[in-house]
């Protein structure tokens, strides 16, 4: 069997390609010469699987979506009190480039805008660090978190340096008020070349993932972030992470995110996966027209608003095995998109080999519409590829199992 995931993130890149408003972001010239009509999507699932549709190798400069994980590196690197002192964690609703601080304190008020940003990229290593060193310190994060080698574009760093006037005068009200520990021109250019990395959207996704995992690494099980690291900056992306967009991002959308100028958005999802997409026009926020909608779609169909509380149904797959002559997969537990996932890829990954396969659901406390439908769905291919499916169902917990095109499931009255 081929699992629809794929197939399902290719529709949704679909959908939303012909919609060809808003302008690629043009303050920066490199940024002016991208092509507008790339268009990616990824997922990287905490099992480490990763799902992807679209142009989904082609490299664009990180921008923005840096801010989380220079945030991540600097509470490792200096503790959360420190920081703390230095960025608020407050929302601005304020475009990305407002010179703008807190009344009182004088703190940026978050460090998901260029203002905060600015001032955690001073602090993502050892204090008094050059833009050189911290700029290693921040392409070896990312590199680590991407799991493989990412390097800057500095093409795209130059051009922006050269037009870059107004995070030059962030930088100078930052100074006057003693939160630059090296001068304001150096400030710029350790920004701007962390903002100056590249990455493709598969990278972005496993990038995200490590967060939605709680810092481990899902592929290679290593602990990147501490766990408290990673909640902190998943709630300052939840309340700040779409600049002036953000209140109706997280009504609408209910995820983590954060946007880049180049067209990059990424969500994560606490429990459950890692999301990038990518597509260079930009709305009136300066956020990517094509990814919002993406994710809008994704949140809407998989059930993915935070809000949404379901049980994460990580242990859906009690075990499949052979009885008289009959391949039997036991599910268990809340099913969920998370635990439809892993059963469908079990399946997808070991098809069993038997003429009948039977679909266990008694231990199954319950399931929701996404989970019922991707159920459902492995059911049909597997009946499409010429299997009798049996279904064993005593508490009905998924009743009336219609597998698509009037097509039954043989009902069993005992376990088999
Ligand atoms: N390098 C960009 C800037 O500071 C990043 C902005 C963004 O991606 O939103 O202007």
């Amino acid at each position: 069997m081929k699992t629809p995931i794929k197939d399902y993130l290719s529709e949704i890149v679909e959908s939303v390609r012909p919609d060809e408003s808003g302008e690629v972001a043009d303050y920066i010239p490199t940024l002016a010469e991208a092509n507008p009509d790339r268009l990616a999507l990824a997922m990287t699932t905490v099992s480490g699987r990763t799902y992807t549709a679209g142009d989904t190798d082609t490299e664009f400069t990180i921008q923005s979506m840096s801010k989380p994980f220079a945030y991540a590196a600097a509470i490792t690197e200096h503790g959360k009190d420190k920081i703390d002192s230095i960025v608020g964690t407050e929302p601005s609703g304020e475009a990305f480039n407002e010179l703008s601080l807190e009344q009182g304190t004088h703190r940026p008020k978050n460090p998901m805008i260029n203002v905060g940003a600015l001032a955690i990229n001073q602090f993502v290593c050892q204090p008094g660090a050059n833009w050189k060193t911290r700029t290693k310190h921040m392409v070896g994060l990312l590199s680590t978190l991407a799991g493989r080698k990412l390097r800057v574009d500095y093409d795209a760093y130059e051009s922006e340096m050269d037009s870059a006037h107004r995070n030059m005068s962030i930088a100078h009200m930052l100074a006057a008020y003693g939160f630059i520990e090296t001068t304001p021109h150096d400030a710029v250019r350790g920004y701007t070349a962390q903002c100056s990395v590249l990455v493709n959207t598969r990278d972005v996704a496993m990038m995200t993932a490590v967060l939605a995992n709680g810092g481990v690494n899902p592929v290679t099980n290593q602990t990147v972030l501490g766990r408290s690291v990673v909640r902190r900056v998943l709630s300052v992306m939840a309340i700040a992470g779409m600049y002036d967009e953000a209140g109706e991002w997280f009504t609408e959308v209910g995820i983590p995110a954060k946007s880049g100028v180049a067209g990059g958005l990424l969500g994560a999802l606490p429990g459950q996966a890692g999301l990038a997409a990518f597509s260079p026009r930009l709305n009136d926020h300066g956020n990517s027209v094509r990814s919002i909608a993406i994710f809008r779609k994704l949140s809407e169909d998989l059930g993915l608003h935070l809000m949404d509380a379901d049980a994460i149904g990580s242990r859906a797959l009690r075990g499949t095995r052979v009885s008289n002559g009959r391949s039997i997969i036991e599910i268990q537990g809340p099913v969920n998109f998370t635990a439809a996932e892993i059963v469908l890829n079990r399946l997808a990954t070991s098809t069993p080999s038997e003429s009948e396969v039977v679909f266990d659901v008694s231990r199954v406390g319950v399931v929701n519409p996404v989970g019922r439908t991707l159920i459902l769905e492995a059911m049909r291919r597997l009946s499409h590829e010429g299997k009798e499916i049996l279904f064993y169902d005593p508490e009905g917990v998924l009743p009336n199992p219609d597998m698509g095109e009037g097509l039954l499931p043989v009902i069993l009255q005992d376990a088999p």
